[in-house]
């Protein structure tokens, strides 16, 4: 009855976990709920290629679910995995006050208007999922979201998109090579991306990890944009990655492997320096 359970589960999942089973090890895999739902911009082909990736069974200790569906962000659902992972979803919450035009404007509501924004009660689901010990994995557009809501601003670091000045191909310096989502990169990795500008810098709140070489793009501004960082959220773990843009960078087996890496320190099971510079 028991094998019958796991192997209808195993059906039921995208990944399952057989080198852990092989060995004979208790390893518990890593459940992680894949957002894709877009309210903002949708980056069609960024969101495909990512899917091809993670069900490639490119990691064999990770079950991904994924969703396009803004409602399954509840209490009920993230209590059942251990990340919750943004991909590239441009997710929108409730305006605090729907008749009130500055109100609207400042979560930025598409003109169109939308069904099914992330309620107050859906923004507390999360808050305590992560505060409470889980992780969250945010991605590329997944920092062009939730505009208006505080504690999600400082989840991730206190940073939401501002701008992409650059799209091309430029240098990203890797600033910890210890950690275990960049120690395979080297001193500095080429990548042809769109290049996101936050609108407050995360540093003083993360532990960075890359950030764009600015003289790869001949911005002489001498400011900073970190691309990649972690940081703990109450008990939880964050883990941002604004890189991931197009199909491409997705088809990447060493920004892949920055990924999925990110994942399992948010997940808790890689150590990881959460220490701010
Ligand atoms: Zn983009």
């Amino acid at each position: 009855m028991r094998m019958r359970r796991w192997a209808t589960l195993c059906i039921a999942t995208v990944a399952c976990n057989g080198a852990a089973q092989k060995q004979g090890t208790p390893t518990q895999t890593i459940r992680v709920l894949v957002v894709t739902a877009t309210q903002g911009f949708r980056h069609t082909d960024a969101i495909a290629a990512s899917k091809e990736r993670l069900t490639a069974d490119a990691a064999p200790d990770m079950r991904f679910d994924f969703t396009e569906d803004p409602a399954a962000l509840n209490t009920r659902t993230l209590q059942q995995y251990d990340v919750l992972f943004l991909n590239n979803s441009t997710l929108r919450i409730t305006p605090p006050n729907p008749r009130d035009s500055v109100s609207v404007a400042s979560v930025k509501w598409p003109r169109t208007g939308l069904a099914n924004p992330v309620t107050r009660e859906q923004q507390e689901a999360i808050i305590a999922f992560v505060r409470d010990g889980k992780g969250l994995a945010v991605v590329h557009s997944g920092a062009d979201a939730f505009y208006g809501w505080s504690e999600y601003r400082d989840m991730v670091g206190g940073g939401l998109f501002q701008s992409h000045p650059f799209t091309r191909e430029a240098r990203v310096t890797v600033e910890d090579r210890n950690n275990p989502a960049t120690s395979h990169f080297g001193p500095s990795v080429t990548l042809k991306e769109e290049y996101y500008y936050l609108d407050h810098d995360p540093r003083a709140t993360s532990h960075v990890l890359m950030s764009l070489d600015l003289t790869s793009v001949g911005d002489t501004t001498k400011t900073d944009h970190p691309l990649a960082f972690i940081r703990r959220y109450g008990n939880g773990r964050v883990y941002v990655n604004v890189l991931g843009h197009f199909a491409d960078t997705w088809r990447r087996d060493d920004y892949l492997k920055s990924v999925l890496q990110g994942i399992r320190i948010a997940a808790g099971r890689l150590p990881a320096d959460f220490s701010t510079r």
